[in-house]
C-alpha cells in the first residue's frame, strides 16, 4: 500500500485526556482515553482535572503507540486542541504535544477542538456538505461551511445542552457525565411536566429552562423521571426547532449530528424526523467517536497538516475562548 502520513492528535480541553494515531488514510489506528470524573455533586474543576491529565499523559500516549503498532520516529505531525476549553486543561496537553513535538523534529499542528468534532463525524459518517448540529459540553451550535469557514447559523445563548444536562443531574444527585444517566431515567418517564422552552429565531436558550426544572426537583412533586423525560423533550425540541430553521433556510441535502450529546436516542429521532421533512439525509456520529477524544484532534491534524497549517513553540499558547467561525478551514470549498 502506498505510504501515508500519520498524525498523533492530543486531545484535553475539559475532562478527558485522549491520544489517537490516525492515518492520512483516515484510518484511526489507536484512540487512548483517560477521563477524569469529578466527586459526585461537583462539576469539572479546571485545576483537577489538568493534574488528572498530566499524570495520565505518559501512560496513555505509551499505550497509544502500543496500540496502532508505531514507533514515535514514524510521526510526521503532532496535533493538539488548542481551544477552547479549560486554560489549565488545555496548557497540559499543549505542554506534552509541544514537547513530542520538539522532539521528534515534526510540525506542531493546533486545531479548534470543536472541528475536531465536525471533521471526525464527517469521516465516519461520510457527510459532505451538511448542515451540522454540535452539541456537547462545551457547544451547542448549528453551523454549516461557507466562503472558507464553518458559519454559525444558531447557537445557545447562554448554557449548552450538555451543561443543561449535567448540571440537572448533579441536582438530582446523579453522578457524572449526567447526560446518560437523565437519558436513562427518561425512558421511565410517563407523565410530561409543562417546562419553559425558549426559542429566539435560530438560537436557543436553556439557563431559564434548567432553573426551572431545578425549582420543581426541588419540590419534590414530580417523579425525577418525568422530570428527566420532560426535560429531554423540551431542551431537544427547542433544538430542533431551531435546526430546522437553518436547514430550510440552508437548503442542506445533509443533517449531521455530532459531540456528546449526539449519543442521546431521543435527540436522533428528533432530528430524524427534521431531515426526513426537508429532503435531507440524517447522518449522527457513531457513539464511540461522539465524545471529546485524541481521534478528532488526530484527523483534524491530518486535514491541516496537509495544506501547510502549522503554528511555532514560541506562538502555540492556547486559545480557552476561541470561536469556531474565526477559523479558516484551508481543506475544504
Ligand atoms: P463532549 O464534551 O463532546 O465530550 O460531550 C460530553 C457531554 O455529552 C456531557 O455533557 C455528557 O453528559 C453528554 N452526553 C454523553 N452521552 C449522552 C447521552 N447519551 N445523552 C445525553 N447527553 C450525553
Ligand atoms: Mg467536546
Amino acid at each position: 500500500m502506498e505510504k501515508t502520513e500519520i498524525c498523533l492528535g492530543i486531545e484535553s480541553t475539559a475532562h478527558t485526556f485522549g491520544v489517537s494515531l490516525v492515518t492520512g488514510r483516515g484510518e484511526i489506528l489507536s484512540d487512548e482515553r483517560s477521563v477524569y470524573k469529578p466527586p459526585p455533586g461537583r462539576g469539572i474543576h479546571p485545576r483537577e482535572s489538568a493534574q488528572h491529565h498530566a499524570q495520565q499523559a505518559a501512560p496513555t500516549l505509551k499505550e497509544a503507540f502500543r496500540k496502532a503498532g508505531v514507533k514515535p520516529s514514524q510521526i510526521d505531525a503532532v496535533a493538539f486542541s488548542q481551544g477552547p476549553g479549560l486554560g489549565p486543561c488545555l496548557r497540559t496537553g499543549a505542554t506534552v504535544a509541544r514537547a513530542l513535538a520538539l522532539y521528534l523534529k515534526v510540525p506542531l499542528v493546533p486545531v479548534h477542538h470543536a472541528i475536531g468534532h465536525i471533521e471526525l463525524a464527517a469521516l465516519k459518517t461520510g457527510a459532505v456538505d451538511p448542515l451540522v448540529v454540535l452539541v456537547s459540553g462545551g457547544h451547542t451550535s448549528i453551523v454549516a461551511f461557507s466562503a472558507g469557514r464553518w458559519r454559525v447559523f444558531g447557537e445557545t445563548e447562554d448554557i449548552t445542552l450538555g451543561n443543561l444536562l449535567d448540571a440537572f443531574a448533579r441536582e438530582a444527585g446523579l453522578p457524572s457525565p449526567g447526560g446518560p444517566m437523565v437519558e436513562r431515567l427518561a425512558g421511565e418517564g410517563k407523565r410530561f411536566v409543562e417546562l419553559p422552552l425558549t426559542v429566539k429565531g435560530n438560537d436557543v436558550s436553556y439557563s431559564g429552562l434548567l432553573t426551572y426544572t431545578v425549582k420543581l426537583l426541588r419540590e419534590g412533586v414530580h417523579r425525577l423521571e418525568d422530570l428527566c423525560f420532560s426535560l429531554q423533550e423540551v431542551a431537544f425540541s427547542a433544538l430542533a426547532e431551531a435546526a430546522e430553521r437553518a436547514l430550510a433556510f440552508l437548503e442542506k441535502k445533509e443533517l449531521l449530528l455530532a459531540g456528546g450529546v449526539a449519543a442521546n436516542r431521543t435527540l436522533q429521532k428528533k432530528l430524524r424526523i427534521v431531515a426526513r421533512e426537508h429532503g435531507a439525509r440524517f447522518l449522527v456520529v457513531p457513539r464511540e467517536y461522539s465524545g471529546d477524544c485524541g481521534a478528532q484532534i488526530a484527523w483534524t491534524g491530518i486535514l491541516a497538516y496537509r495544506c501547510g497549517v502549522q503554528v511555532s513553540v514560541e506562538r502555540s499558547q492556547v486559545k480557552p475562548r476561541w470561536r469556531l467561525d474565526s477559523v479558516p478551514i484551508p481543506w475544504r470549498r
